[in-house]
């Protein structure tokens, strides 16, 4: 199967009509995991069928991984599915720890591509918030806007 043929397939791959045994969804996913750009591709079209933009995001992997929703769990730390959790407000890139908390590594570095990924905006945040008199954000009913990237998506658009 060639790039174009494969990217043409991409909907009827999707659908449930055909079975995971079919030869051709066999030959889709072996290019799928043996074509670098087709796989770029596919995950690029999987964050737009979220609903989410992937120019957004400081590359395709990232994107893919932070958009991902399993069908029956909300929480990453409930569900091995999710590899890795992105915290808007923070502009944050993480890996969750499932040891019963919250917890995650924070990352630097697109884990598939090596790509450097924006520093974290979480002390911005809580600069920013305490320059408006929130000296304590988690107890305190702060702007509709902090609790999203758009505190920052913002201002970024201003300068
Ligand atoms: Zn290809
Ligand atoms: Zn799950
Ligand atoms: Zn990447």
């Amino acid at each position: 199967m060639n790039c174009d043929a494969f990217r043409t397939s991409y909907r009827e791959m999707l659908g449930a009509s055909i079975r995971a045994n079919d030869v051709r969804r066999s030959d889709w996913n072996d290019h799928l995991h043996a074509c670098d750009e087709c796989s770029d591709w596919y995950q690029e079209q999987q964050v737009r069928d979220r609903g989410a933009d992937p120019e957004k995001f400081p590359c395709v992997h990232v994107a893919y991984h932070a958009t991902y929703k399993c069908s029956q769990h909300d929480d990453p730390w409930e569900c091995p599915d999710y590899i890795l959790v992105y915290s808007d407000k923070f502009d944050e890139y993480g890996i969750p720890i499932r040891d019963g908390g919250p917890s995650k590594i924070d990352i630097a570095f697109c884990p598939w591509c090596g790509l450097k990924l924006p520093p974290s905006k979480r002390e911005l945040w809580f600069e920013t918030l305490a320059a408006m008199s929130y000296d304590d954000p988690w107890n305190q009913d702060i702007p509709e806007e902090f609790k999203s990237d758009q505190w920052w998506r913002r201002s970024a658009d201003d300068t």
